[in-house]
């Protein structure tokens, strides 16, 4: 049963050919054997997970399944589940236990599948690399010198390494897609507001959006469909009709018009990555596509303006970590003041103090209109230039990362050498637009991803794109060795 993508076990679990208890079995015997080296779990849910299973073994019984009962998946330990711990990866929230579940995993639940535990990401989600968790670094399975990518780091390992066949994940300024690209598996980050917040403990809330890591587009088609939805508890969760992302997944690929960024082809773009991509737009051109040139002019400033904005969004949000609203609390405090400098100080890493001071910096009364109203003015022409081209063109292509993935420890120390690592991702966010990565070749046995971003709520044709794609090559089934 390992290996096996969602449709394909879907297939079998409906047919009685196999028991979602066996199959939730295998899933914890394999993650119990690899987690200790690849660190992906913070948290196994074994007897929990037993239970669910039986219970969706009895509907299943009962002809009363879903496409995902029974369906062993891992939540990103950013989504809030009810009597589990959710950390973020942080010692502020090492010991905390939501009241409530978020929406999106809930529905995910709701829907028969069984949650086998919690994946392990950086730190509130700030990073590239997993590796600024307080519960240590995820490691990549093609090569566990390397990062997995990040901050869904844990996602993408434990689909990579097929310790589950899908998991759920949040995407910020690239967090579905890098670490997808970097493990060779299929991330999708939904459009602004196609998936609920709610319950997704924030970290700049005008760019993050939770989505899918599976191994191929189908099954991203499955896992966005439970997803998404409109939800009155998330006041910017777009009360838009759910696409039918399995039927459109065989639509036709003929007259596909694919918009080139030439911004996204220039320097600092490893030589492999590019041929991989020039491979795939080969293939779509084969298949009747037609490959357009566009310019995207203002791509260079997507970091600066995606680091202010971030910033400034999460030093507000983190702000209600003080020890007293939520979180860790220090010992024996002097006074008020005490109490919130140190409970801050000890329950917040390194690289979360950075943005927070980044943060307030920005939004400071001396510095506001000059950083972050800079920064929003610049976000809208970065928008206006996506829609620019997404009017002459059906989705765009580009790679999702200018290398493949790097070695633990060689960027941690260097913030900036980290943050460039988002160079083709943290624009779509900007924008509020869906992008999904794909696998699309190795370089010296280390995956390479590309990436497909479309019109607002479009998610329908970027997944199928991508799956028709998965249906001319077999990329997405390789298998990291010893895994
Ligand atoms: N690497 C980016 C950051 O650190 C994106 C993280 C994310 O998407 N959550 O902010």
């Amino acid at each position: 049963m390992i290996g096996y993508t969602l449709a394909e076990l879907s297939r079998l679990l409906q047919g009685r050919e196999i028991s979602s208890i066996d199959l939730v079995k295998s899933c914890l015997h394999r993650t119990e054997q690899f987690n200790d080296e690849l660190n992906c779990f913070i948290s196994l849910f074994p007897e929990y997970a037993l239970e669910q299973a039986k219970v969706a073994d009895r509907l299943i019984a009962a002809g009363e399944a879903g496409p995902l009962t029974g369906m062993p998946i891992a939540h990103k330990d950013i989504f809030c589940t009810a009597g589990f711990k959710t950390s973020c990866a942080s010692k502020m929230l090492d010991n905390f236990v939501a009241p409530y579940s978020a929406t999106a995993t809930g529905r995910i639940d709701a829907a028969g599948s069984v949650m086998i535990g919690k994946t392990n990401m950086d730190e509130f989600a700030m990073g590239s690399s997993s590796e600024t968790s307080y519960y240590g670094p995820v490691k990549n399975p093609w090569d566990h010198q390397r990062v997995p990518g990040g901050s869904s780091g844990g996602s993408a390992c434990a689909v990579s390494a097929r310790l589950v066949p899908a998991a759920t994940a949040t995407d910020t300024g690239g967090s579905i897609r890098q670490p997808a690209a970097l493990c060779g598996v299929t991330g999708l980050k939904p459009t602004y507001g196609r998936v609920s917040r709610y319950g997704m403990v924030a970290y700049a809330s005008s760019l993050d959006q939770g989505g899918p890591i599976t191994q191929t587009a189908q099954d991203a088609a499955m896992l966005l469909s439970a997803m998404s939805g409109f939800d009155p508890r998330d006041a910017t969760c777009a009360n838009v009709r759910v696409d039918n992302y399995l039927d459109a997944l065989n639509n036709d690929i003929k007259g596909l018009k694919i918009g080139l960024p030439r911004e996204y082809f220039s320097a600092g773009l490893e030589q492999p990555v590019a041929d991989a991509l020039t491979a795939a737009l080969n293939l779509y051109e084969q298949e009747g596509a037609s490959i357009i040139d566009i310019e995207l002019p203002h791509t260079e400033l997507s970091i600066p303006v995606y680091y202010v904005i971030a910033s400034a969004e999460c030093s507000s949000n983190l702000s209600r970590y003080d020890g007293v609203r939520f979180g860790h609390r220090c010992t024996d405090p002097e006074d008020i003041k005490d109490l919130f400098c140190r409970s801050r100080s000890e329950g917040f890493g390194n690289e979360v103090k950075r943005r927070i001071m980044i943060g307030t910096y920005v939004l400071s009364a001396g510095y506001y209109d000059a950083y972050y109203l800079k920064a929003q003015k610049l976000r809208r022409l970065l928008r206006d230039e996506f829609r620019a081209a997404l009017d002459r063109v059906d989705v765009i292509i580009t790679p999702t990362t200018p290398s493949t993935a790097f070695p633990l420890g060689s960027r941690i120390d260097d913030p900036v050498a980290m943050y460039l690592s988002d160079i083709y991702t943290v624009s779509v966010n900007l924008a509020g637009l869906p992008a999904i990565s794909i696998p699309v070749g190795f370089s010296l046995g280390l995956p390479i991803g590309m990436q497909i971003i479309g019109n607002y709520f479009h998610e329908a044709r970027l997944l199928n794109v991508a799956h028709q794609y998965q249906q001319m090559t077999d990329w997405h089934k390789q298998i990291p060795g010893g895994w």
